[in-house]
């Protein structure tokens, strides 16, 4: 079988690099195996435009917030589904110096960072002593929705193989690339933490790193916000369902879902919830993460041929899409990708 790009993995990531490479009339094929603990199938979707205690903008946030909300309703709107919402975070001060410092960053005119008028609003599902603050806008994006939906565009097309991928049946040319009785002019992998394995892109600076989240009945709360104290709860898209979530393990034996999560995450939703609430799921999975906290994207330096989307870290459902066109444009017009998150800036270790 002919085709010109090979593209390994149906995450986020390759999704939308396959979603682009068809808006621009070109050939490829998917291979992918629906591992269920990928973390794109376990994500909450959360598209935050500030993190972490200071409150500091994201990278990029700019840019990529209008191009984020832009990717998921156009592919949403191609698939007749509804791939992202606009659900603006409420964030309730665990103490006074987290509230002095929210009212500190709403008054230098931060763009995402705003007061909230009705701060009882919440007091019949909530417990809260110091009051809350608003993120806008921030999204959820459907993953849970968005990856089948296109996983069955694909199949009706003949353009997903549903199988492990395996480099020992791949051979690299120049100019083109085998695997099995494929031939494609450029193989890119967009397989998460796979690559990390991979024989042309291990020496690269990952640095994987563990996350849960359980899945929560919680019969009356409000579905409109997500609501963010020690932790971030997040509405789904079935009524009465959230998502709660998560930690950062660097140090992990397995991605297997850990009792200390549970029992910490119960804590917090006994000490929040007015409400009662009951647990349906506890999820795992291994975040792409790399060190310097930015994407990998672009083509092999030694190897033309061989090409990678990977390094989303702890925010792919919005890097993703944005470097998936980048990446695009790269491959169909030879345009340049970000030097922050060009592969080549790892020519010297990618060509040990
Ligand atoms: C608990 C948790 C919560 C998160 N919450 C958020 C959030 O709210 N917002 C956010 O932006 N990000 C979040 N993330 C991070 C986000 O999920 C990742 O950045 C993103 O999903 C990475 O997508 P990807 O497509 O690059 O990789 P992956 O999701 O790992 O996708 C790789 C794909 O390749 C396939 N694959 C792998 N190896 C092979 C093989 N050998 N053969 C065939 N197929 C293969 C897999 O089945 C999978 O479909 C969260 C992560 C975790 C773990």
């Amino acid at each position: 079988m002919q085709t010109e790009f090979l593209i390994i993995g149906q995450g986020i990531s390759g999704t939308f690099l396959s979603y682009y490479l068809e808006k621009e009339g070109k050939d490829f094929l998917v291979i992918d195996n629906n591992q269920t603990d990928s973390p794109s199938r376990i994500a909450a979707g959360i598209i935050n435009p500030v993190t972490g205690r200071r409150m500091v903008t994201v990278w990029m946030a700019e840019e990529i917030l209008p191009f984020t909300w832009k990717a998921y309703t156009e592919i949403g709107n191609a698939l007749a589904i509804t791939a992202i919402h606009q659900k603006n975070i409420l964030d309730f001060f665990p103490n006074p110096f987290m509230r002095e410092n929210f009212i500190k960053r709403a008054e230098e005119k931060n763009d995402y960072v705003h007061a909230y008028p009705e701060q009882n609003h919440f007091n019949a599902w909530l417990n809260y002593d110091f009051g809350c603050g608003e993120i806008r806008p921030s999204y959820i994006a459907n993953a849970e929705t968005l990856l089948p939906a296109w996983r069955n565009f694909l199949k009706n097309k003949n353009l997903l193989l549903e199988e492990d991928f395996s480099n020992e049946h791949l051979s690299i040319k120049p100019d083109t690339i085998q695997y099995k009785d494929i031939h494609a002019k450029k193989i890119i992998f967009c397989d998460g933490t796979g690559s990390v394995e991979n024989p042309y892109f291990k020496n690269l600076p990952f640095a994987p790193n563990k996350g849960e989240a359980l899945i929560v009945e919680i019969p009356g709360l409000p579905q409109h916000h997500i609501y963010k104290k020690s932790m971030l709860l997040a509405p789904m898209q079935q009524t009465d369902m959230f998502w709660i979530g998560s930690n950062y393990l660097w140090e992990f034996d397995n991605a297997n879902p850990t009792e200390t999560f549970r029992k910490s995450t119960e804590m917090v939703l006994k000490e929040w919830l007015k409400l009662p609430y009951k647990i349906m799921d506890h999820k795992a999975g291994i975040r792409p993460a790399t060190l310097e906290r930015r994407p990998f994207v672009g083509t092999h330096p030694l190897h033309p041929a061989i090409g990678i989307l990977n390094g989303m870290g702890t925010k792919g459902c919005s890097l993703a899409p944005f470097f998936a066109r980048q990446l695009t444009d790269h491959l169909c017009y030879n345009s340049s990708i970000l030097p922050e998150a060009d592969v080549s800036r790892f020519a010297k270790i990618l060509s040990r």
